[in-house]
């Protein structure tokens, strides 16, 4: 059983449906560099079918439909999304707190430990709460970032240029050959010891633009446990991405 294809001018989106009358909405991108017709689910993005060079329409409407049950029970699996409200929970610097929206509080947002534990209070008006938290943690991502990757990097005898903030889906950091390091603010939510490590990873990359075996040496060297925060990246990378 499958819905009508619908085509929606700038979008290209197809619709399906499961046996059991679970539907969903795909993105559908056409690629030059796909070498054969891809399924895929971004926690973020969502899904989206990627059709190579040779395949026709009908092709890739016909093989995300025999695995429209895949992408259910991915989707099921995914963590659950957190909007930035009042009374919403998320972590920052890897503990959980609760976002409060005080109107009245002078100053935009305060971290503050009460007795129903650790609060992020934000002032200002309830529609203007989610841009204002994100801002806020953008720079706070910024600080905490900016300190840790120069100081890995002056370890290493090198010089960070700059330091982008960005929402990169795909990767948490990166580092260009212009000595611009790269990092998703979302690592402000992560483990102190988390967010340390891909500084540490990045600033690695200015001696080693590569990952050989020379370069984890080096990042051992200034990480103390570089494992467990790539487990902890792959285990809850994608809680991450469903916040805001
Ligand atoms: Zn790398």
């Amino acid at each position: 059983m499958s819905l009508p294809t619908i085509y929606c001018g700038m979008r290209d989106t197809l619709e399906l449906a499961a046996e059991d009358g679970w539907t969903v909405t795909i993105r559908v991108r056409r690629s030059r560099r796909a070498r054969r017709l891809l399924l895929k689910l971004d926690p973020a993005a969502g899904p989206e079918l990627v059709i190579p060079e040779g395949a026709s329409r009908a092709q890739a409407d016909d093989f995300a439909q025999r695995h429209v049950g895949w992408l259910r029970n991915r989707t099921a699996r995914l963590p659950a999304a957190v909007s930035l409200v009042d009374g919403a929970v998320i972590p920052f610097m890897g503990d959980d707190h609760a976002i409060k929206h005080c109107p009245d509080m002078a100053g935009v947002v305060r971290v503050e430990q009460t007795e129903e534990g650790p609060q992020l209070q934000v002032s200002g008006g309830a529609e203007h709460l989610g841009r204002r938290l994100t801002d806020w943690l953008r720079k706070q991502a910024r600080h905490e970032i900016g300190v840790r990757a120069r100081a890995h990097a002056e370890s290493l005898g090198r010089q960070v240029a700059r330091i982008r903030i960005t929402d990169t889906r795909s990767r948490w950091g990166s580092c260009s050959t212009t000595r611009t390091l790269s990092f998703s603010w979302r690592l402000v939510l992560a483990p102190v010891e988390v967010l340390d490590y891909v500084c540490a990873h990045e600033a690695a990359h200015l001696v080693e633009m590569n990952h050989s075996r020379r370069f984890w040496r080096l990042v051992d060297e200034i990480c103390p446990d570089v494992n467990s925060a790539r487990r902890w990246l792959d285990r809850e990378g994608s809680r991450l991405h469903r916040i805001g």
